[in-house]
């Protein structure tokens, strides 16, 4: 892996302070970029450290070619780091095979044109953190809680444990579904639960047969489990989701913790009569968890003024297309393809955070939506219902305007669109 002391590439953005709020994967990737950019960057972290919760996590195709971009457009090592530590299904790589829940019959087999990977999030984290450029200061156990536009044309953070203000020229809220930078823009994120929580654990794959190290969903009546492999092949990491969207969905509600320790007969009493593979690998699990998941209302704005989204904060989804995380690498690449660009001035930077939301907003809402009714169709919910042969023609083909996407052309997109506001030439 690679450790770099990275330096600007422009310096003339030296005089642009950003502040990033959150340092989750979004917020790490942004300010890697925009620091090696050249911009004066001040990451903001509630937590002691950068640290991530939960287990494992799959990048498709689309979030390899961000890196790829990023990698390759800032002469910066993203993509290679993030190699070293992931499990890489070369092009044409098997994501998933789908399966019946109560049996091992193959309903389709899904592959992507292009790379598939899954890594354990902590060693993603760790990965990204040795490229934070010279011109990232990090805060940590600095929670901001409020922030706002200044007529002076400046942006003002509040953070709290200890109570102090920052003054940026822009700031992007990287913090996540709960995120108090969207709560200050007032942009009416209403975040709901969904109906469904997911079972999430670790286990040694050592102790498991052969068949573990392929990446399998069972899908079931309001339920379905996946699983696949992480660290090189040593460890499995699974979810397994239960449903109950007998509420609308602004009626669904949950109290207590979102995420709280939970118990193997818990687990096995929802998946009974499940696949004897899923029934062993619960079994298995080391420290099991139980998530209320949760999402936010698609957005019809995410940029006020200065201060802009990136990642959950602005379309946290349910997870049943293994793509919030990927959607946050694209936010961040067309962010840094924006604002590389040398028109991009003090004076103007909020018309390119415009043409960014302009471009990413609509994807990553599509994406949203796209999460539920994946999800109906796994739960055996969706008008399908459990018709097994029209389920598999339908998962061949519903990934691929997730996974081949042509994020330059989206640049392209923005650019155009700042030409004709008269922003560049
Ligand atoms: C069960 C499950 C499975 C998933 N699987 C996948 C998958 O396979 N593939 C995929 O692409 N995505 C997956 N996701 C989604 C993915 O985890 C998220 O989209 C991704 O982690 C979002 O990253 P983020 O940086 O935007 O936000 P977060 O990871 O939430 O990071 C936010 C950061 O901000 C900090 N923070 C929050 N508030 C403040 C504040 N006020 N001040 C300072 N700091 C603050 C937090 O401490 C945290 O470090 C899954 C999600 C779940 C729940």
């Amino acid at each position: 892996m690679s450790t770099t002391h990275l330096t600007p590439l422009d310096s003339s953005k030296s005089s642009i302070t950003i502040g990033i709020v959150g340092g989750g994967i979004g917020g790490v990737v942004t300010a890697i970029v925009l620091g090696r950019i050249g911009y004066t960057v001040h990451l903001f972290e509630q937590a002691a450290n950068f640290a991530e919760i939960g287990a494992g996590i799959s990048l498709g195709p689309n979030s390899l070619q961000a890196l790829s971009l990023l990698s390759t457009a800032l002469d910066t090592p993203i993509l290679k780091n993030y190699e070293a530590v992931a499990t890489i299904e070369e092009d044409n790589g098997l994501w998933f095979r789908f399966t019946k829940w109560d049996t091992q019959e193959t309903v389709a087999e899904v592959h992507g044109k292009g790379r598939q990977s899954s890594v354990h999030r902590a060693r993603l984290l760790e990965s990204f953190l040795p490229l934070l450029p010279v011109t990232v200061t990090t805060h940590f156990s600095s929670k901001v809680t409020k922030v706002e536009n200044l007529p002076s044309d400046k942006v003002l953070l509040h953070t709290s444990h200890p109570a102090a203000t920052f003054e940026a020229d822009v700031c992007i809220g990287c913090d996540g579904v709960k995120s108090a930078v969207r709560a200050s823009l007032g942009l009416g994120g209403v975040v709901r639960y969904t109906g469904t929580y997911a079972y999430r654990g670790l286990l040694p794959i050592a102790r498991t047969g052969e068949v573990a190290r392929v990446p399998r969903m069972w899908m079931g009546p309001h339920k379905h489990v996946l699983t696949f492999p992480i660290e090189q092949g040593h460890t499995l990491n699974l979810v397994a989701f239960v449903s109950d969207h007998a509420a609308p969905a602004d009626a669904r509600t949950w109290s207590g913790p979102w995420v709280v320790p939970t118990t193997k007969d818990d687990m096995k009493k929802d998946f009974a009569g499940w696949d004897a593979d899923v029934l062993e690998y619960l079994d298995l699990i080391e420290k099991p968890e139980r998530w209320a998941l949760h999402e936010l209302v698609p957005l019809t704005t995410w940029t006020e003024g200065r201060i802009t989204l990136l990642g959950d904060s602005a379309h946290a989804s349910l997870p049943h297309n293994g793509a919030g995380a990927g959607q946050a690498t694209e936010d961040a690449y067309v962010l840094a393809a924006l604002l590389r660009r040398p028109e991009c001035t003090n004076t103007n930077i909020d018309r390119f955070l415009q043409a960014y939301e302009r471009v990413r907003l609509p994807r990553a809402a599509r994406q949203q939506v796209w999460a539920v009714r994946s999800g109906e169709v796994y739960d055996l919910e969706s008008p399908m219902g459990d018709d097994w042969a029209r389920i598999g023609e339908n998962l061949k083909e519903r990934y691929r305007w997730i996974w081949e996407h042509d994020l330059e052309k989206d640049v392209e997109e923005a650019v155009e669109w700042l030409k004709k506001e008269g922003v560049v030439q």
